[in-house]
């Protein structure tokens, strides 16, 4: 059965963004069949559900290539002892304990949360990474049905590490990788890998195997701080990006995240191996680890996408750091206001069509029916022209009302429907001072 969203202003992004003013997009199924004029699509699906979008806005659902859904039930914990003063003491006192602290329920529970928040925040695809030590076995699973009940879409990855046991996480982002093969549009699979610094060669090459056979991509931490880099040259005499190129982790279907600590001529190797890098400006600012120079690598050709790495489920808010952040940095009020963009809707959507095989973030014939609908009442003109000054300035700022991801309405009048968040929240609000406790 068909369904007109119909009334909103329609903004489709994609090659050639149209703004349409009392607009409609027609989803039939879980794809997109037709956009245009309100009143033309309500004489040529006549029979069609509505949806009336007035004093709305209707854009492609956003996406994020870099999370953690299990950090949810940290949310509001007290960390013991001193507080970390650098990024490898904030692994070794907060995240290394959570994630072993998170078994059987909890990691259900910790994906239901962001995965209501990515539907609250408009938020329909998502590339995760996950790590629970103490329950490996099967977590992607519990992960894959939580993301199939919401009807987002997920790319999912278990975060291999030696720190734990040789090649601690191997097995079971070998068994999902198997199982997914390639993916149904709606769960994908990549080799998660932690970071250079608590890898060793044989332990990457093992994994890189396993993705090479499968024809899938690594997604993997790197430099995010300096300790990643000073590691990787002490042991094995090259910074991080090239003794992992070296070890066949680079390529078109590979993420590389975070990237601050890299110089050029690792830029270079990322650009020449077509490796996407995945900036996360807000935790990078709450770790304290640097900036990464993103700016210089989208002028080397480099395809960097944005994500939250577990954050939050906001990627309009992360979009807006992003712009805020390289100005700062720059020192200069004329640079980002393209570029940040460009990371969220373009970016982003070339990154995730590499994981999935499928064209989100744009609103189009025979595209999916991945939608985010927003209050928005444009105080000053609105066109495609100046759309970008609206995003920054007045979208980040507006409130998600409807949710729509492969046709599906996920959220409607500010309400999920398809799941229960007063029950998953109360739950984990019991669940949660548990897991504390196991810290
Ligand atoms: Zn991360």
């Amino acid at each position: 059965m068909a369904t007109r969203f119909e009334n909103g202003i329609v903004v489709t992004l994609g090659k050639h963004n149209r703004v349409i003013w009392n607009g409609a997009v027609v989803s039939d199924g879980e794809s997109i069949v037709a956009v245009g004029e309100a009143a033309d699509l309500k004489k040529r699906f006549p029979e069609a559900d509505t949806v009336d979008c007035a004093g709305k806005i209707i854009l492609p659902g956003f996406i994020c290539t870099h999370h953690h859904f299990y950090s949810t039930m940290a949310r509001g914990m007290a960390i013991p002892g001193e507080p970390a003063s650098n990024f490898v003491e904030i692994l070794e006192r907060l995240w290394w304990k959570v994630d072993k602290a998170i078994d059987g329920e909890d990691i259900t529970l910790s994906a239901q949360i962001p995965l209501i928040e990515c539907i609250r925040n408009g938020t329909t695809t998502i590339i995760d990474h996950h790590a629970s030590p103490s329950m490996r076995e099967g977590s992607l699973d519990l992960i894959e049905n939580a993301v199939r009940e919401a009807g987002l879409r997920a790319s999912l990855c278990y975060e291999v590490s030696d720190r734990n046991q040789p090649g601690g996480g191997t097995k079971e982002n070998e068994r999902f990788i198997k199982k997914v093969g390639r993916g149904d549009g709606q769960i994908a699979a990549m080799m998660g890998l932690h970071a250079s610094f608590t890898l060793s060669d044989q332990t990457i090459e093992t994994c890189v195997g396993i993705a090479e056979d499968a024809g899938v991509g690594c997604h993997i931490h790197v430099a995010e701080d300096a300790a990643d880099r000073k590691d990787s040259l002490a042991k094995y005499g090259v910074p991080t990006v090239e003794r992992l190129h070296k070890l066949n982790v680079t390529g078109e279907k590979s993420i590389f995240v975070h990237c601050v600590h890299v110089d050029e001529s690792e830029m270079d190797t990322i650009a020449a191996t077509k490796t996407a890098v995945v900036h996360n400006p807000e935790s990078n600012m709450n770790n304290a680890v640097g900036v990464t120079k993103v700016l210089k690598m989208l002028e080397k050709g480099i395809l960097v996408g944005l994500g939250s790495d577990g954050m939050s489920s906001d990627m309009l808010a992360q979009m807006r750091c992003a712009y805020l952040l390289h100005r700062l940095d720059n020192h200069d009020p004329r640079v980002a206001f393209m570029e940040a963009p460009q990371m969220l809707l373009g970016n982003n959507a070339d990154i995730v069509e590499r994981q999935f095989g499928i064209r989100v973030g744009e609103l189009a014939e025979g595209r999916p029916a991945d939608m985010a609908i927003l209050d928005y009442q444009p105080p000053t003109p609105l066109n495609a022209d100046n759309f970008l000054g609206h995003l920054i300035f007045g979208l980040v700022d507006a409130t998600v009302d409807t949710t729509v991801c492969r046709g599906q309405i996920l959220m409607q009048n500010k309400q999920i429907l398809s799941m229960d968040e007063e029950r998953i929240a109360a739950r984990s609000r019991e669940l949660a001072p548990q897991m504390w406790k196991r810290l």
